[in-house]
């Protein structure tokens, strides 16, 4: 299938809470498919991660889990993704980047504090601009739900080929969704972006 989609397994259940936080914390909390970093409390003990086997075909031992944010988790099937977000055409952009952008520009347009100043607005901005759907879209009367690609595919004219073409596309996910994990996962958004924004200022200070 489509180049967005990984091979990890479902979630894993039906352990211990704590033996899931070992394996986010041996991972340094981060999401193995987008990098994203959390971190865990009491009242959110998963931090809005999961843990799941990094290859479905492995055994499930913990040997073989990974953690991924719930962002990510539903990447290893198209049907999961369904009433979750839309494919857009992005191959400028991994899928785990694209997932960081949104993730960061939802975060921008839920915070209520200032610190954001105008680049709330151009995360508006910006969230408008990447959906804007090619044209041979509309003829074939596609808007980009995930759950109606395999047929798009089928009936697409010869124009449009399929195998080239799906390593092209991204999933562009809603903000409802995940919005009650992104208001949880403000603090370290707002701590990765200001210091990557420091690290990138301090950088050409340096180069002068
Ligand atoms: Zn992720």
């Amino acid at each position: 299938m489509s180049s967005v989609l990984g091979n990890w397994s479902a979630p894993i259940t039906g352990v211990d809470v704590a033996e899931l936080q070992r394996v986010i914390e041996s991972f340094d909390h981060r999401c193995q498919y987008c990098g994203f970093q959390t971190y865990l409390t009491a009242q959110v003990p998963l931090g809005h991660f999961h843990v799941v086997v990094r290859d479905k075909r492995l055994h499930s031992e913990p040997a073989n889990w990974v953690p991924l944010c719930d962002m990510c988790v539903d990447f290893n099937q198209l049907d999961l993704l369904e009433g979750k977000g839309m494919f857009i055409e992005a191959p400028w952009i991994s899928q785990g980047r694209l997932n960081n952008v949104v993730r960061t520009c939802y975060a921008m347009t839920l915070s209520s504090g200032t610190e954001w100043g105008d680049m709330a607005q151009a995360a508006d901005r910006l969230l408008r601009a990447i959906d804007c759907p090619p044209k041979q879209w509309s003829e074939m009367d596609w808007k980009g739900e995930p759950n109606i690609l395999q047929e798009v595919l089928e009936k697409a004219p010869y124009a449009f080929p399929k195998s080239a073409y799906l390593s092209k596309l991204r999933v562009r996910l809603d903000r409802a969704p995940y919005e009650e994990a992104i208001r949880y996962w403000i603090n370290p958004i707002e701590r990765s972006w200001f210091a990557s924004e420091y690290a990138s200022n301090s950088g050409t200070t340096q180069s002068r």
